[in-house]
This record gives structure tokens, sequence and C-alpha cells, in this order.
């Protein structure tokens, strides 16, 4: 769960950065990890500000390991992809994604599903194919998934990433940048992407109420959003009054703790079931 990730963390990060040994293991366990069912998905909502609707939550992979406890992403998804097995990560997530999908629409939800991906899918010819066996497989609108790749990705390699962009954006998906902010993405080079959307780093969000200077930031993210006609997240939303100034300079969705942390997916009916009650 979210308020037990400290404590197995702490020892476990200590570890890893100390013996790269262990790390080396640790990735040949991750093939196995997700054979047993070790990695889960959590969801995390995305709000329609002004409609004060769901219409998306984002997908967020979790490593529960027998031994190590909470394995956050951010540790083991970097060394997924050094070690090219990030593929069959991103594969396995968005299996579970459409399944996932598949039982919200039974319930008579109605949510699009996020799913990350990483500098190397993006420009891996075999994503759009996986993606359009997933759509046909369980029979799905293409509008239902959107993908979020990061600014830096995107801007690291920006021609190969507008080709592959251009691919996924044919085959009807919606295409979101993630950690907008931190990437250093020129507006030229943003005018040529055929994206959806720009999701505001938390690192300008989880302050907002308090920094001036945090407004003046996402101010001008909005207008740079609004500007090229694409609407916005902010992510790292934890208190209403973020909420309130998000609101007011017309940012499209939020997303945050404030709403809700992200859940395993019977904790998240839960949820939706009280937010809609
Ligand atoms: P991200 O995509 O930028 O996701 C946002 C992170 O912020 C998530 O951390 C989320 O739990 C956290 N967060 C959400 N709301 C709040 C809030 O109000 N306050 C604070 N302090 N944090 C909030 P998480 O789940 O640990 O994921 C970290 C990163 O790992 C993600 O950053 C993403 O880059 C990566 N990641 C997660 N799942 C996947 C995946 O399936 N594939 C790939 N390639 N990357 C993933
Ligand atoms: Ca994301
Ligand atoms: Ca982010
Ligand atoms: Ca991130």
């Amino acid at each position: 769960s979210c308020k037990g990730k400290h404590f197995p963390y702490a020892i476990y990060q200590d570890s890893l950065n100390k013996y790269s040994v262990q790390r080396l293991s640790l990735m040949s366990e991750l093939r196995g990890a997700l054979a047993e069912g070790q990695l889960q998905l959590f969801y995390q909502p995305k709000l329609a500000i002004s409609e004060r609707k769901i219409t998306t939550v984002e997908c967020l992979i979790r490593w529960i390991h027998p031994v190590h406890g909470f394995i956050p992403p951010d540790e083991f998804i970097p060394l997924a992809e050094q070690t090219g097995a990030i593929r069959d990560v991103t594969h396995w997530g968005l299996r579970v994604a459409f399944k996932q999908y598949k039982q919200w629409q039974e319930l008579g939800y109605d949510i699009g599903m996020a799913v990350n991906i990483s500098a190397i899918d993006l420009v891996d010819m075999q994503l759009p194919t996986y993606v359009a066996e997933l759509m046909s497989e369980f029979d799905v609108d293409n509008t239902m998934l959107t993908l979020e790749v990061t600014e830096s990705a995107v801007m690291s390699d920006p021609e190969s990433a507008l080709k592959a962009l251009n691919t996924l954006r044919r085959m009807g998906i919606t295409l979101s940048i993630d950690d907008f902010g931190t990437g250093y993405s020129s507006m030229a080079q943003l005018k040529k992407m055929p994206v959806d959307e720009l999701k505001i780093d938390k690192a300008f969000v989880l302050d907002l109420a308090k920094s001036e200077d945090d407004k003046i930031m996402v101010r001008t993210l909005m207008s740079l959003a609004q500007n090229l006609g694409l609407k916005t997240v902010a992510e790292g939303v934890e208190d209403g009054e973020t909420l309130k100034f998000l609101q007011e300079v017309g940012c499209t969705k939020a997303q945050g703790f404030y709403m809700s942390r992200p859940l395993p997916a019977d904790k998240f009916n839960d949820w939706l079931k009280d937010f809609n009650a």
C-alpha cells in the first residue's frame, strides 16, 4: 500500500545504490516477476475540472517484491530500459490496462486508460503493432487509449519521436507530453509534435498555492499550451486551493492526492462509487 512504501524502500534504496550486482540480479528477476504476478498496475484518476468528471485514469506500475518489498517505478523502470526488458513490461502493462478498461466498461464506467511509455518504447516499431493487436483482441474504440511520453524522451530525438507520434496519432491514440516544463523543448519543436495534451510536471504544482514563482510558471505553461491548442493536465494537486487556481487559469484536468492516490483496481472501484455518489 502507499503507506507502507517508505519503510522497505529506505532499506532497499540504500543497498541498491551501493551494489550494482544487486541491480543486475534484480533485473534478472524482472521477467519472472511479471510471470509470477509481482507487478501490478495502480490507478489514479484525472479529473476533468469544469465537468467534475473522471474521464481518464493513469496506470502506474508497482513491483511488490517478495524480499525487498515495494520497489518504486523510478527505480526499476530505468534499469528495465537499460536491459531491454522494458518492452515486456510495457506490453504487460498495456494488456492489463485493456483488461481493466473492459471491466470498467462492464460496470458502466466509461473511463479512458493512460499508459506511460518510455523513450525506448516510443521508437520501438513493435509498439504500434502490439497496440493494434490489443485493440482488435479486446474490441475497443481506439480513443480509449492515451499514451504518456515524457518531454525529455521526445526531445532527446525529436525526429524519430515525430515519426513515432505520427504513427500512434493516426491510430486514434491520444498523446500526452509528461513532465512538461522539465525537458527544454522549444515552441518551434513542440508545434510540430502531433500531441493532444501537455501534462504540467508536479514540480510546478506541489507548492502552487503558496508559491508566486510556481504560479507564474504554471500560467506561462498554460498559455503556451493554449496557444498551441493543447489540453492541459496538472499533476501533483494536493489541496483544494491548488485545484481552484488551476480552474481559474483554465487547466483542463487535475490529478493528485487531493482527488486520490494511485489505488489498486478494487480500491479504485470503491473510490469511484463514492465519487459518483
Ligand atoms: P509520472 O508518470 O510523472 O507519474 C506521476 C508520479 O507522481 C507517480 O509516481 C504518482 O504516484 C505521483 N503522484 C501523483 N499524484 C501526486 C501528488 O499529488 N503528490 C505527489 N507528491 N506525487 C503524486 P509513481 O507512481 O511512483 O511513478 C513514478 C514514475 O515512474 C512515473 O512518473 C513514470 O515516469 C514512471 N512509471 C510509472 N509506471 C510506469 C509504467 O508503467 N511504464 C513506464 N515506462 N513508466 C512508468
Ligand atoms: Ca505519467
Ligand atoms: Ca511527472
Ligand atoms: Ca516522471
